[in-house]
């Protein structure tokens, strides 16, 4: 077997067994990196000499007889994780030479389990985005279909796991940025509890709705990734303080008597046929396993996706107020303090980020701030009661992720409004604050990969995992490689 393709319990029990080292496994990555970007364009930044040195020290702690799980796990981060003295740039031109002085809590929790970076990955501009095309370093493709968009915004951290040029990835997820890609490009992806994982170091989008995720080969990684960044953090007070599960322990318990609901307004007209086919498929096989399906109803979904575009563009407007050319990034030359502010802004963002700022401080301006951003938050409220409603009668629910499987590169990029429709099922779940995860679940005709989702209840992520471990057991669709 390729190292390349080994999960992380896999390479960990060759790293153990000394078949391999940490070194050799680390080498294999990055030709391995070298030979698909062309094709794939994951990376905005790898980090060769970081990984190498990394690598000698994992294997040094292993042949002390460390056993960590992680330890000489080659793994990729999004852009958007603060890595100290490696460039981090979010997607964004205006970050283009920002060298972060600390790193974040989630990548400092993962060196000191003894993992090693590859490097950085490719995003949508400050997370802004469904296809990775707003990026300002290129769209990432499809491992899959080199014409398609992997999804967004995570899109560098799924296309990477998918093109096997990493065993794991970190991504995040503010309305559907981990689990759409993990969706499009077959891999397992898991959008935590809002709370459950640090935001120290990750750089703001809509700091209500931003969490950090895993993307992985199978969910067994899943629960191994999530374990080992979750928990409290003391730089992150919205980071909540309850115990973190052994979540790779007690994936086996199966769905037995499960309980999972399907909101009827999630299975609408206009869903992709391969998409009700997978989705109909996931269904019998949970039904074979002896989980038990009860209709339920969401009855806000419809405007879950007008409320987060005047949330998440209220917080970015404000978020991204800091990029001015003083404190971080590019700074262009002009005539007096404020033609350079307008400049370096002019300059250093793309189209989609600055439609955003735009949109968000038109809902946050005084005369309009009632009529949107209060009439947002309330409606959150309301979206946030369906789901408790809902998760009264059912341990977790069963959704699409996406209602189309990956489309074409170029095919949404000039019609904004079909590109925020894209997230429709996955942007419920985070203005609710609770957790999700993608998991594949079928191919369409033309071969791409279809994911279904699995909604828990808040800190619900040990049953969504375990469930997914089940659906995993009984199916094959995890095991298909791109060809690449
Ligand atoms: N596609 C959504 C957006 O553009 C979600 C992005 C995300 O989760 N970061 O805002």
């Amino acid at each position: 077997m390729n190292i390349f393709d080994m999960t992380i319990h896999e390479l960990h029990t060759a790293l153990q067994g000394k078949q391999v080292s940490s070194l050799e496994a680390t080498t294999a990555m990055l030709a391995r990196i070298e030979a698909v970007e062309p094709r794939v364009g994951s990376f905005i930044t790898v980090t060769p000499e970081q990984a190498l040195a990394d690598a000698a020290a994992a294997d040094i702690r292993i042949a002390a007889g460390a056993t960590d799980v992680l330890t000489g796990i080659p793994v990729a981060l999004k852009d958007i994780f603060l890595t100290e003295g490696i460039r981090t740039t979010c997607g964004s031109r205006i970050l283009d030479n920002f060298i972060p002085p600390y790193s974040a809590t989630s990548y400092e929790k993962l060196k000191e389990r003894g993992a090693v970076l590859l490097g950085k990955l490719n995003q949508d501009e400050f997370a802004m985005g469904s296809s990775n095309e707003s990026s300002a370093y290129g769209s990432t493709r499809n491992p899959w279909d080199t014409s398609c968009i992997p999804g967004g915004s995570s899109g560098g951290s799924a296309a990477a796991v998918a093109a096997r040029e990493a065993i794991a990835t970190l991504g995040t997820d503010t309305g559907g940025s981990i689990r759409q890609p993990a969706s499009h490009c077959g891999c397992v992806g898991l959008k935590p509890t809002y709370g459950r994982v640090s935001r120290y170091g990750v750089i703001a989008y809509a700091s209500s709705l931003d969490q950090v995720g895993p993307l992985t080969r199978d969910v067994t990684d899943c629960a191994i990734m999530l374990g080992a960044v979750a928990g409290h953090d003391p730089k992150d007070s919205t980071s909540v303080d309850t115990p973190v599960p052994d979540y790779a322990a007690s994936l086996t318990r199966g769905v037995k008597g499960l309980k999972i609901g399907l909101p009827k307004e999630y299975f609408i007209a206009g869903l992709d046929a391969d998409v009700q086919k997978a989705m109909d498929a996931a269904i019998e096989t949970y039904r074979r396993l002896g989980a038990e399906f009860v209709d339920i109803s969401l009855p806000h979904t419809d405007y879950a996706v007008a409320t987060y575009y005047l949330i998440a563009t209220a917080e970015a407007s404000s978020n991204l107020a800091r990029y001015d050319g003083v404190r971080f990034g590019h700074r262009a030359e002009a005539d007096g303090l404020l033609g350079m502010y307008t400049k370096s802004r002019s300059e250093g963002f793309g189209a989609e980020v600055k439609r955003r700022i735009m949109l968000g401080t038109y809902a946050l301006s005084s005369g309009y701030y009632d009529a949107y951003y209060v009439k947002a938050q309330k409606v959150r409220t309301l979206i946030m009661n369906d789901f408790i409603t809902a998760f009264a009668n059912v341990d977790v629910m069963l959704t699409p992720v996406a209602p189309t499987p990956a489309f074409k590169i170029g095919e949404k990029v000039n019609d904004p409004l079909q590109m925020y429709l894209s997230d429709i099922f996955t942007i419920p779940v985070n203005l609710a604050g609770t957790c999700a995860m993608s998991l594949p679940a079928g191919y369409s005709a033309s071969g791409l990969p279809i994911g279904v989702q699995l909604i828990g209840k808040p800190f619900g992520e040990e049953a969504i995992l375990q469930a997914g471990h089940a659906f995993e057991q009984a199916t094959e669709w995890h095991t298909r490689k791109a060809t690449i």
